[in-house]
């Protein structure tokens, strides 16, 4: 379903993606896991055109996207990016818009959906992270998890393919993480295609249908969880999660 192929990426002299190939499967969950630094937000972030790859080609379903033609439209970039929802580790909530009116934001400006229909569909998103009561709420009157769960509900609004999601409760209190991770199970459950990059290897133990180690740019070993935590085949990913237990 998502195909990736010789995905580079660079920033300046600094190349942080070194050829990138993956294969994901529809209803897949995939966990990223490796040290800081290793290129893992930049992969996430590539994947949702928040960055341009400098090389490589993308396939969501039938729709595709190769870097190697440098005049990418900008209403190309937006079709595409539509495809793939984004959960950020700090929420990235609009703060002077209430819960209800985050939500509703991309269905309303780039799906064009009719408000009336919008706010609909915002209202059963919220009640599907457990905020049925706060969609009133500004972020600023939420707490960390209840604005997290807000970003998962507002990446699901524009009916995305697959969600992203970027270290979603690295940011959050510990008695906070555990109802963001619920929602995301839940979503994983219902055959959401996802991949998430997080710390959380309980989550990725429990939910993960692979786990990749990503380290300097390249994935370095792919594999179940069980096979990568319990039988790591390469000395990298063994010194990681040595130094994580
Ligand atoms: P990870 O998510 O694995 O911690 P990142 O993708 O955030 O890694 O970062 C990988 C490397 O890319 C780091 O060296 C970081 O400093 C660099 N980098 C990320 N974004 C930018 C940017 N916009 N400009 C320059 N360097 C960047």
């Amino acid at each position: 379903m998502i195909s990736i192929r010789n995905l580079h990426k660079s920033f300046g002299d600094l190349e942080v993606l070194k050829g990138i190939d993956l294969e994901i499967e529809r209803g897949k969950v995939i966990v990223m896991i490796g040290p800081s630094g290793s290129g893992k937000t930049t992969f996430l972030r590539c994947l949702n055109l928040l960055e341009i790859p400098s090389e490589g080609v993308i396939q969501i379903d039938n729709k595709m996207m190769d870097f190697s033609n440098k005049k990418l439209d900008k209403k190309s970039i937006i079709a595409f990016r539509s495809l793939t929802g984004m959960v950020f580790q700090n929420y990235n909530l609009f703060p002077h818009k209430t819960a209800l009116e985050n939500v509703m934001e991309g269905p309303v400006t780039v799906q064009k959906i009719p408000k009336q229909k919008a706010r609909e569909k915002a209202e059963e998103l919220l009640a599907k992270v457990g905020l049925a009561d706060k969609v009133d709420f500004y972020p600023h009157q939420l707490s960390g998890g209840q604005q997290q769960r807000v970003g998962i509900a507002r990446a699901m609004g524009i009916e995305p393919e697959v969600m992203l999601f970027d270290e979603p409760t690295s940011a959050l209190d510990p008695e906070l993480v555990g109802d963001v991770l619920k929602v995301m199970k839940n979503l994983a459950n219902e055959g959401m295609t996802m991949v998430v990059v997080t710390h959380e290897m309980r989550f990725a133990q429990e939910v993960a249908d692979e786990v990749l180690f990503f380290d300097q740019g390249t994935i370095v070993e792919r594999g179940t969880p069980e096979a990568i935590f319990t039988n790591p085949r390469e000395e990298r990913t063994k010194r990681f999660l040595d130094r994580l237990s």
